[in-house]
């Protein structure tokens, strides 16, 4: 019998989407080295509880809200990205002899044998990025190695899959077009996680490497806009690309229309032409409590999540799926509800008869492929 504690803990493991820079790091005083209690703050990611947990590397993404497309929102939104990348390196610096940014590929294993934890950097939203192509390179140069085109609603890139108004450019933008060349030649991963349909096709057809969908699910398991359906895993697999199981309860389970989604979208839309002052960002958070409160989610448990990540192998192979939970960003299912609960779906996926080479793929050797070939794409 394998034990699975064993076999967890010997596989290189690594979550492809985690909002602590813009979660946790943002609160005063909040210790990154010091462990933490879900039910006691709702944070779910520690170092101590990163060590419990045997994960090995995280990729920390810089979380924008989608707010006004003008040069005063940019300009708002992009100096709040640069502070959370600081925060994030004082972080850094602060429990180096227990964490470390990761760059390359090649990274996350290194730092595993040296028994310290591997901190990719990325940013959600490319929002951040205001109009500037120039913005990538800077990105590039803070740590950033993966990049998610959109949010909830069409941004100056692409389409988002959930924006209550509908297709804008009908896929990718021609500046979103021009950010993909500049992250292949950087050696950045496109990230189409949030984008819709249509501009994951556009970037499946322009990138010249491999692309990840960081924290998606499968609209055949749970029909939700968010997820994608059969024929692009299909098309996200033949290119190389790799899709990470998203682990947000409402993208899990269906779930019977409550008013959420309307609540949501007015929510969206009262942010649309705002400029995120601290103000207007404490209200956005205030008001998202609120809707969370008034709409619970709904209970979606480990086996739940199984289903997403078993029918991503069926239909995408093997080498094209990975975890990416979204913790701290509004993820997490029973049994697998922070970052010290991932062996839990080793066990039960060992329990439903994977083979530790399978599962290998699955917790790292295919992401670290997809690092790797766009790290080698480089054009510059
Ligand atoms: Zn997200």
């Amino acid at each position: 019998m394998t034990d699975a504690a064993d076999l967890h803990r010997r596989l290189f493991t690594i979550d492809t989407h985690i909002d602590t820079p813009t979660a946790s790091l943002a609160r005063a005083d909040w210790d990154f080295g010091a462990k933490h209690d879900f039910a006691t703050d709702r944070s779910q990611c520690d170092l101590p509880r990163m060590e419990a947990g045997g994960i090995d590397a995280l990729v920390f993404a810089v979380y924008s809200t989608q707010a006004a497309r003008t040069p005063a929102g940019y300009a708002v939104v992009h100096e709040a990205a640069l502070q959370a990348f600081a925060r994030t390196h004082e972080v850094l610096r602060r429990n180096s002899g227990r964490c470390a940014l990761a760059l390359k590929a090649a990274d996350g294993p290194r730092l595993k044998a040296e028994g310290r934890r591997a901190l990719y950097l990325s940013i959600e939203n490319s929002y951040s990025l205001g109009r500037e192509l120039g913005h990538v390179e800077k990105f590039h140069a803070l740590g950033v190695r993966m990049l998610g085109l959109t949010h909830m609603l069409n941004n100056d890139l692409a389409d988002s899959s959930t924006d209550p108004r509908g297709p804008e450019w009908g896929g990718l933008s021609p500046f979103g077009r021009a950010v993909v060349a500049e992250c292949n030649r950087l050696g950045i991963v496109l990230d189409a996680s949030h984008a819709s349909d249509q501009a994951l096709r556009d970037l499946l057809a322009s990138s010249t490497a491999p692309v990840i969908l960081s924290h998606s699910g499968c609209r055949a398991v749970c029909d939700h806009p968010r997820n994608i359906g059969d024929d692009l895993l299909r098309a996200l697999a033949a290119q190389g690309g790799v899709i990470q199981l998203n682990a947000l309860p409402v993208a899990v389970v269906l779930t019977p229309e409550d008013g959420r989604t309307a609540a949501l979208s007015d929510m969206l839309m009262q942010l649309k032409d705002a400029v995120l002052t601290p103000e207007v960002r404490a209200a956005a958070g205030r008001e998202w409590h609120r809707i969370e409160a008034a709409y619970p989610n709904p209970v979606a448990t480990l086996e739940d999540y199984v289903r997403h990540i078993e029918h991503a192998v069926a239909v995408a192979g093997i080498d094209h799926v990975g975890v990416g939970c979204d913790f701290d960003g509004g993820g997490g299912v029973t049994g697998l509800n922070d970052v010290s609960e991932y062996p839990n779906l080793t066990a039960a996926l060992l329990a439903r008869g994977w083979s530790e080479a399978d599962l290998a793929k699955l917790w790292g050797a295919n992401t670290l492929r997809v690092l790797e070939q766009n790290q080698r794409g480089r054009t510059d």
